[in-house]
């Protein structure tokens, strides 16, 4: 990949909110909806958009722009019944209802609403995961821990920060790994390999 700074044409020093701007000004020109040739000069700025705008949100330095780093608001996720399971089980659904059948009347454990710019631009969404983990405190191991009263597993939710790809068509439902949670959190207990996301896209307006 070429030099993303060059892609956007601007200077290195560029803060997030002269690169989002530029961004804003090159979706105009560019956009493939407005004109189809420019369709892979759209995917490279895309492209260098989302790692500058990464790199920026990352980087120890800039804690003001990770605090704006883009994030779509909590009432725009719905959670489904197997969350709300999840919660209280630990992903166990109950005897009478598994996992299967709420799939199938559900087709995805959370609907997000999200403008389409919002996905084009890589906007987080703030998945809350409701989670069963091995006690920290005792290891699992202790009668009479305080953390866990003996159970050997505490109930957490945790916030975690997922970006859809921009390619998402409207309720297209995306599979999200869960792997990489269970590698920032190793005590987690998951019965599931992966969550179902329904990407709900309400319009293509500006925002
Ligand atoms: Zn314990």
């Amino acid at each position: 990949m070429k030099d993303p700074y060059e892609i956007l044409g601007l200077e290195p020093t560029a803060d997030i909110e002269t690169i989002k701007k530029r961004f804003r000004e090159l979706s105009k020109k560019f956009h493939p909806d407005k004109n189809p040739a420019t369709q892979e000069t759209y995917k490279e700025i895309v492209a260098a958009y989302r790692l500058l705008i990464s790199e920026k949100a990352i980087s120890p330095t800039n804690r003001e722009s990770q605090k704006s780093f883009p994030t779509i608001p909590t009432e725009r996720i719905h959670y489904n019944l197997s969350l709300a399971n999840i919660l209280a089980e630990g992903f166990k659904v109950s005897r009478d209802f598994s996992t299967e059948d709420y799939l199938d009347h559900f087709q995805a454990d959370i609907t997000v609403e999200i403008y389409k710019l919002e996905l084009v631009l890589g906007y987080q969404i703030p998945l809350m995961i409701p989670t069963k983990q091995t006690c920290p405190v005792c290891g699992g191991h202790q009668e009479h821990c305080y953390r866990c009263q003996g159970k050997g597993y505490i109930h957490q939710t945790l916030t975690w920060h997922i970006t859809l790809p921009p390619s998402t068509r409207p309720e297209e439902i995306v599979s999200i790994d869960l792997t990489p949670l269970k590698e920032t959190y190793p005590t987690l207990q998951l019965k599931r390999q992966s969550l179902r996301l329904r990407c709900h896209i309400i319009d293509a307006q500006e925002i």
